[in-house]
């Protein structure tokens, strides 16, 4: 069996941020500082953070709703297994060229909310780009199978697998309730957006259960639901991409709001001594190269997901310009490859 196994879409073990909640005031104190349970859907390590009053019932409520959202929507996304009983993306991708496959309407809403990132983020969020990125995965897999036999794709290679990531090439029809890829060399990859936007699903949910004073931490994506009681904000520790000085890079306090990283530090491999991590920029075709994490705190976690991958393969003016083009109020933390922290002025940081 492939080790690709382990690299999943939705499972990728990325806790690129860790939620560390300080103890509030309160007589009780165990409260105050929140109770959190970790749990693991398929290789995904999650929390869910509760702070204040709870029943134990309504808590456990909360964590079956996570588990089978999540579940749900890894099975929908999954690029490598099938499941009985649902099209997936590894049925799209399969049938590339042949045929429309018919999908639930979740896919369906969510493949053009990708097609909108792609506009938004200047075609630099693609999840089309399953040709491309197949062959970093299977030379990052190959490398961390045998690390003295690491090589880099050869650039012919990605240039042919590059003719097949065009977005009109995936088709939706939302009344026929099918998807269809009309390349059969093209296929769809969402490690970009898809834990976002599941993570999304599920604060609706959760909200919709009467949820308030929660924190999700989903693989590495915060989505935060109320403040905790007392108005406070949750305080987040933004990895420290240099893992050889301090923990994280700053601490900052997040409101009712997402926040997602995308770093080179966490899925890489190395040849002579360079590193080639996992998000690779459309233009290029190679790991981008401008920061080392970009963090981007904005109300929706799909959004913030699509856009860390985006303003990762961007510089910082372009980044901007990027920026200026949402609707949406969006903060961002840029770590620059030499460790220099750049923010936005929403950003409030309280300790480093
Ligand atoms: P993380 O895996 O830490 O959540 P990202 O959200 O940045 O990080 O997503 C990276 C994943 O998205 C990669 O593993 C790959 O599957 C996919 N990917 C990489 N580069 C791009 C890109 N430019 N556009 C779309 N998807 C990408
Ligand atoms: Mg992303």
């Amino acid at each position: 069996m492939k080790k690709t196994i382990s690299r999943i879409i939705l499972s990728a073990l990325i806790l690129s941020l860790t939620l560390s909640l300080l103890s509030c005031a309160g007589d009780k104190k165990e409260q105050a500082r929140g109770r959190t349970i970790s749990y693991t859907y398929f290789n995904t390590t999650s929390s869910l953070t509760v702070v204040g009053d709870i029943e134990d019932a309504t808590l456990e409520a909360y964590l079956d709703e996570s588990k089978k959202l999540l579940g749900y929507y890894h099975r929908l996304f999954d690029i490598y297994f099938d499941y009985s009983g649902m099209n997936n993306l590894r049925t799209v991708n399969g049938k590339a060229g042949k045929e429309p496959v018919k999908v639930d309407a979740e896919l369906i809403d969510f493949l053009e909310y990708c097609k909108e990132l792609y506009t938004l983020t200047g075609g630099k969020t693609n999840v089309m780009m399953g040709a491309v990125l197949q062959i970093w995965h299977n030379h990052r897999e190959d490398a961390e199978y045998d690390p003295t036999a690491a090589s880099v794709p050869a650039m012919e290679e990605l240039f042919e697998a590059d003719k097949h990531t065009s977005i009109d090439s995936l088709v939706i029809d939302r009344e026929a309730g099918t998807v269809y890829i009309t390349d059969p060399e093209a296929s769809i990859d969402v490690g970009a957006i898809g834990k976002g936007y599941a993570t999304e699903r599920l604060y609706e949910r959760l909200k919709a259960m009467g949820a308030d004073s929660v924190a999700l931490n989903i693989g590495g994506n915060i989505r935060t639901l109320g403040l905790k009681p007392g108005g406070e904000g949750w305080e987040t520790g933004i990895t420290n991409p240099d893992k050889t000085s301090a923990d994280f890079a700053t601490i900052i306090s997040l409101g009712r709001t997402a926040c997602v990283t995308s770093g080179d530090y966490e899925r890489y491999y190395v040849v002579d001594g360079t590193r080639y991590h996992h998000i690779i920029d459309p233009d290029t075709l190679m790991p981008a190269a401008y920061f080392s994490a970009v963090t981007v705190i904005t109300e929706d976690s799909g959004l913030a997901d699509a856009l860390s991958t985006a303003l990762f393969c961007v510089d910082y003016d372009r980044g901007i310009e990027m920026l200026g083009k949402i609707d949406a109020k969006v903060d961002v933390i840029w770590i620059t490859r030499d460790g220099r922290l750049i923010k936005t002025d929403g950003i409030v940081e309280i300790g480093g």
